[in-house]
């Protein structure tokens, strides 16, 4: 097959995961006859000093007739300013909005060689396998915002039909899996919450009564997937507990270089990215973990390419790196730790 893939580093590690993830799927369109064209387009920190503006429209109209994104991370010291008018940030919001994307996928599987990584205790983390469905376009990331001398406000407001695409999305994927959909809201004080609470009880009841449906306050659920985390199948949430939860999660699987993420709308495009920043602290000195943006290719693959076979054998030769403890300085004991075109190359070298 032939498809056009965006490709927009951006800022921090971004360009670094990126430059070794690409050689990844370069190896698996030679080895499967696909011929996948790459262009590079500005996001982020680097797009407000190249043209002034978090996002181009040359980014955003590349974007619109790719057939999937590839996405490193944005933002950094350097554009941090609280006073700023652009930030980087403000390009991933606007790409993702303007795409569509309201639907954040992020497994959570921890590998066993990865578990002495975790903080948690590897008896918990056993046979552990979640995917977290983040509502990504709504919420009170989006919502107006005010701001005075002396106080300022940030509006949450969701509509019955965002909720219900992106419950339909996850229960939809919790039907090929183990058929559980735990949905996580603030009932008991928000109002948004409560209003998604009864569009997911109706979307649950009418159209997907073979789907087990279980309501957790986030406050208790930032407990339980600490405590009990093979409780869980697909999770899905609004925006902003979603971006909590899946950092917290991260731990689970040892670091936040393992965990990959895709974010779909209706259509076939996504944007594929790890689901960590920019890490500035450890940029331009080749020692980033790629296995997360590596994944997020493999989901890229699986979710706007629909080449599962292929998708599948990145992930096989990703497990197979970790098992032969290939790692990054984030989880090698000191001085074990191999740079990330290493740990690239030891995924491309495992390619059935
Ligand atoms: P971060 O995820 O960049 O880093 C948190 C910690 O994890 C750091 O110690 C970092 O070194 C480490 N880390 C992250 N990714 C790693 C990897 N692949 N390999 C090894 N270690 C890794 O979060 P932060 O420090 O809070 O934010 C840094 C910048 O990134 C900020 O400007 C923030 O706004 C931005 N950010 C961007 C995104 C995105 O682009 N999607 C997401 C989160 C934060």
């Amino acid at each position: 097959m032939h498809a056009d893939i965006v490709v927009l580093p951006g800022d921090g590690i971004g360009p670094e995961i990126v430059a070794a993830t690409l050689p990844v799927l370069q190896a698996v369109a030679a080895r499967h006859g696909h011929e996948f064209r790459f262009t590079e387009h500005d996001i982020g920190g680097i797009a407000i000093d190249r043209h002034g503006v978090p996002l181009p429209d040359a980014t955003l109209a590349a974007a619109r007739t790719a057939d999937a994104v590839l996405l490193g991370a944005v933002g950094g010291p350097k554009w941090s300013d609280p006073k700023a008018k652009v930030r980087p940030e403000q390009g991933l919001l606007a790409i993702r909005k303007a795409l569509g994307l309201f639907a954040n996928l992020r497994p959570v599987k921890p590998h066993a060689a990865a578990l002495d990584a975790s903080p948690i205790k590897p008896e918990l983390l056993q046979d552990v396998d979640i995917v977290v469905v983040r509502e990504l376009t709504g919420g009170i990331y989006f919502g107006d915002k005010t701001r005075s001398d002396t106080d300022a406000t940030d509006l949450c407001r969701y509509s019955v039909a965002e909720v219900e695409r992106v419950v339909r999305r996850a229960a939809t994927l919790a039907r090929t899996r183990r058929g559980h959909l735990t949905s996580v809201d603030k009932a008991n004080v928000l109002e948004t919450s409560r209003l998604w609470r009864d569009v997911t009880t109706r979307v649950m009841r009418d159209e997907f009564a073979d789907v087990t449906l279980e309501h957790q306050l986030v406050d208790s659920m930032a407990m339980h997937l600490l405590s009990k985390p093979r409780a869980y199948d697909v999770i899905v949430t609004e925006n902003m507990f979603g971006d909590i939860l899946t950092d917290e999660a991260s731990m689970l699987a040892g670091s936040l270089g393992l965990l990959a993420s895709a974010s779909l709308g209706e259509g076939k495009v996504g944007i594929y990215e790890p689901i960590h920043g920019s890490a500035p602290d450890i940029a331009g000195r080749g020692i980033a973990n790629p296995y997360a943006t590596i994944l997020s290719a493999a989901m890229l693959l699986r979710h706007s390419l629909g080449l599962e076979a292929e998708a599948a054998s990145i992930e096989a030769a990703v497990s197979a790196a970790l098992d032969a403890r290939v790692f990054t300085a984030d989880l090698a004991p000191a001085g074990q730790a191999v740079d990330t075109t290493q740990a690239a190359q030891a995924v491309i070298d495992r390619l059935r």
